[in-house]
């Protein structure tokens, strides 16, 4: 059993979804269930062929007289409207003194064209400050909210006296006088439900923060899972893991001895050079002989390496810089081969 149902009404929801009828139950103050209704409700009130729409808002009345005298704040309900903001333009009822309500209700008269007549007759002065106007509106009844914003024209006229109906600059006192009124910080239950508002919006924002960090850190989690997900999910994955590193490890440690041996190749061939030309100023004579008869004769060349290892003065048998194409030993694939190296290592050295 529902308190009310409103059937077979027309349906906008406010979303931006088209247009749809339906039935709309209500408990306790709540929607409480949309579409097809056989249950029955205390209250049944038949829409059809008429809009069902939230409630408006209506951010620019001037209800701020009728708000403390009438609880249905008609014609505004009648319409659909269902919270009214008050205090517009700049003009309303508190704060006052006694000395000021009649020109209140003037400025109203002038600015709004409502009746002042109507405001007097309506309006019974049972506050002073803002805050006490609130209190109030609050003692009332109503059948729709109101929200107030507090009128600059009152404020002033608070404060200036006579003086805020002129050109009459308000003095610098009277500024600050103004501005403590407009936050109202004599009323200490306003101001700490003021503050409290505010810390209930900082820790919520807070809270807001860590949640969004608890988000960023999940991502971070994530890329490390996969991190860890290649180093041990499975037996599988790590093997290759440590696999390729073990081999990555060897890889390197060869090629480490390899340009220590190509290095120390090297600084033997650069060794055996240097002994070649003391060799050959020390046998310049014969060597001379022999590049006679036969330098350009591989099997001359090759006797003349053949004749520098055996005397242990070239330990690598290799070619020499300036010798290639000129002295190939038999098996020479070797001696190419240091030739390479020495070429490779000297360009490995810079
Ligand atoms: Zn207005």
């Amino acid at each position: 059993m529902y308190d009310s149902i409103v059937r077979n009404g027309t349906i906008i929801d406010g979303t931006g979804n088209p247009r749809f009828v339906a039935d709309i139950a209500i408990k306790d103050g709540k929607i409480a269930k949309i579409g097809q209704i056989t249950d029955p409700a205390t209250n049944e009130i038949d829409a059809k062929g008429k809009l069902v729409t939230p409630g408006w808002v209506d951010i620019h009345t001037h209800y701020d007289g009728q708000a403390t005298w009438d609880p249905l704040l008609a014609p505004s309900s009648w319409h659909g409207v269902t919270t009214v903001v008050m205090g517009n333009c700049g003009v309303g009822f508190a704060p006052v003194k006694p000395e000021d309500r009649d020109f209140l209700i003037e400025l109203m008269e002038g600015v709004e064209d409502i009746p002042g007549a109507a405001l007097s007759e309506g309006i019974d002065w049972q506050w002073e400050s803002f805050p006490e106007y609130l209190d109030t509106l609050e003692s009332i009844p109503r059948a729709i909210d109101v929200a107030a914003q507090v009128p600059h024209g009152a404020i002033r006229a608070y404060v200036m006296g006579e003086r805020c109906n002129t050109d009459y600059a308000p003095t610098q006192a009277e500024v600050e006088e103004m501005a403590i009124i407009k936050v109202d910080l004599s009323n200490r239950d306003e101001a700490i439900k003021t503050l409290k508002v505010e810390a209930d919006a900082a820790h919520q924002s807070m809270i807001d923060a860590v949640e969004r960090a608890k988000v960023a850190s999940k991502d971070l989690d994530e890329l490390f899972a996969h991190r860890d997900f290649l180093k041990s999910e499975g037996d599988r994955f790590h093997n290759e893991f440590v696999a390729g590193k073990e081999k990555a490890d060897e890889v390197h440690q060869k090629i480490v001895k390899m340009m220590d041996e190509v290095n120390e190749a090297r600084d033997k061939l650069k060794m055996a050079r240097v002994e070649r030309e003391s060799w050959m100023s020390d046998h310049n004579d014969s060597i001379n002989k022999m590049m006679k008869t036969g330098a350009e004769s591989e099997d001359v060349a090759n006797a003349l390496v053949d004749t520098l290892l055996d005397s242990g003065t070239l330990t690598f048998g290799g070619t020499m810089d300036g010798d290639e194409g000129r002295v190939v030993k038999r098996g020479s694939s070797r001696k190419k081969q240091m030739r390479r190296v020495d070429v490779s290592a000297s360009r490995t050295r810079k």
